[in-house]
């Protein structure tokens, strides 16, 4: 297999929030990747702008720190970081104020891609925004990126959507969801539009139920003031878990361009059905031995947050009425794993005697550890002794099917950054899919308030609550076993 380089050409990319932790752990480090991998051209710059006072040198010094620190077992040379570092720079500037706004304005080069990341707190996102016009950076040519949480709610969603359409047009604008720059769940696209096998199969006469599994190992790791004002609904379900369903669920797009993608994961969320409280449970970790619970964590022995959520989903359209769909994520959890499976049906009738037993197919799409498909068959046990059956997966791990040079598949923020350059929005979330996200969202956590509804204590290690695995059992179901 040949790894193809897209060409661009040489852009402006700003950082605002350059020296925040997204950038230090994310961005930065996948630029740095994009580089050694030949998708800087001549003439490209990084501009790094936040408020510490900070010349280029003290940046280059900060960005080698994060290269090094974040960048796993990706090899590089000293030569490499040089050239890197040769095209950075970095601006004192205040989003909130005027100071640096002029010198950013200077280092802008006329007629090319620029690039200005928000990797702020969303309430920069408005004043960058009109500050970007005002100091004459706002073209056709510049492109924004902003990060999630995009709103806490239809209002506030609605109200950041209107103060960036206050100054760009929505082809400038990209909604980041680095869920959807993984390479798998770009190749679940490729598994259901580019192969005749799957699709007819796709609906809910042959598919019995589909599962959506994120789960963590970790707590909430000082991000604790933010986390338990979000929880787990409004900090993975409404945007990730909300974005791998549109995926599984949509019609198949007529190209797969931007408006014809998100067209369709558009008309996946308006056919959720409202959701019934008791297919709805909410977790919080508990304390174990010498690591402390959510409760403490977050520093609120009152909080009545979710560390972890099950549900269970129905659309009501022709293709899935009578599929349910379960989705669950949570923290402190056995494992970290993230899958979707696409559970098929029995066959009607089975030629085999009882002691065969009845089998299903599974699709299986890993997103994290080791990316890759599984597809479990069923066929007979080798030997003699009778027909025996047996499933056994036909696995499709990318390293292994594709070879050396899929070892070394570009991460997410490397994949949407440069889509971003190219100005290719497929993988970025259009303001009305969001706006539609928070309309289900919202009556859901309205309910929870309403009722004063408690999260269950779950066990730091486990699958979460045991009304979850319930939630599953009722309908002769179960969750897969979460496994790293
Ligand atoms: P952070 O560590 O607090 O960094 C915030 C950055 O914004 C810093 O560089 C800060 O630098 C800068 N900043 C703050 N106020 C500013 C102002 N008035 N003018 C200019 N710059 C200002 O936050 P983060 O974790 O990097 O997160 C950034 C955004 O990404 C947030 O919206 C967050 O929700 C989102 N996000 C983060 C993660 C993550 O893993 N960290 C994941 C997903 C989404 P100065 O103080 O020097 O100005």
């Amino acid at each position: 297999m040949v790894s193809r380089i897209i060409p661009v050409d040489a852009f402006d990319l700003v950082v605002f929030g350059g020296t925040g932790d997204l950038a230090r752990r994310k961005i930065l480090p996948a630029l740095f990747r994009r580089y050694c991998a030949g998708q800087m051209p001549e003439g490209a710059q990084v501009i790094g702008a936040a408020r510490s006072e900070m010349n280029d040198a003290e940046f280059r010094a900060f960005v080698t720190e994060a290269v090094e620190e974040f960048n796993g077992n990706f090899q590089y040379s000293d030569e490499d970081l040089q050239g890197f570092l040769s095209i950075l720079f970095y601006v004192t500037l205040d989003a909130l104020g005027d100071g640096g706004w002029s010198e950013l304005a200077t280092k802008m080069q006329a007629d090319r891609v620029r690039v200005f990341y928000f990797s702020v707190g969303p309430s920069l996102f408005g004043p960058l925004a009109e500050r970007l016009h005002t100091y004459g950076m706002a073209d056709m040519n510049t492109r924004i990126v902003v990060e999630k949480p995009f709103g806490r709610d239809l209002e506030t969603s609605k109200a950041l959507n209107r103060s960036l359409a206050d100054h760009f047009d929505e082809h400038q604008i990209y909604r980041i969801d680095h869920y959807l720059g993984k390479e798998t769940v770009q190749n679940l696209m490729a598994i259901r539009f580019g192969n005749m096998l799957f699709e007819p199969l796709w609906n809910s006469q042959y598919v019995d139920h589909i599962q959506i599994t994120v789960s963590e190992t970790v707590g909430v790791q000082g991000r604790g003031d933010y986390y338990d004002r979000a929880g787990a609904m409004r900090d993975m379900v409404q945007n990730h878990l909300m974005q791998l369903l549109c995926l599984i669920a949509m019609e198949p797009p007529s190209r797969f361009e931007p408006d014809a993608v998100r067209d369709e994961k558009l008309k996946v969320i308006r056919a959720l059905d409202p959701v019934d409280p008791d297919n709805i449970v909410r977790g919080q970790y508990s304390a174990e031995g010498d690591r402390a619970g959510y409760l403490a964590d977050v520093g609120d022995p009152h909080s009545t947050t979710e560390s972890f959520i099950a549900l269970k989903l129905h659309l009501s359209n022709w293709r899935w009425a009578g599929t349910p769909f379960y989705l669950r994520t949570g923290k402190r959890m056995r494992a970290r794993s993230s899958e979707i499976a696409v559970v098929f049906k029995e066959t009607p009738h089975s030629i085999f005697d009882e002691e065969a037993g009845r089998h299903r197919n599974i699709l299986t799409i890993r997103l994290q550890p080791n990316e890759g498909i599984d597809l479990d068959v069923t066929i007979k046990e080798p030997g003699p002794g009778g027909m025996r059956l047996v499933d056994v997966p036909l696995d499709m791990t990318f390293t292994e099917a594709l070879g050396p040079e899929a070892e070394y598949v570009p991460d997410a923020y490397e994949r949407l950054i440069m889509d971003v350059v190219r100005g290719n929005q497929t993988l970025f979330m259009r303001g009305d899919e969001v706006e539609a996200a928070w309309a289900w969202t919202d009556p859901i956590i309205a309910g929870w308030e309403e009722r004063r509804d408690k999260p269950l204590p779950y066990d730091t290690g486990s699958s979460g609550p045991v009304d979850a695995l319930a939630l599953m059992h009722r309908d002769g179901r179960r969750w897969r076993e979460v496994r790293s």
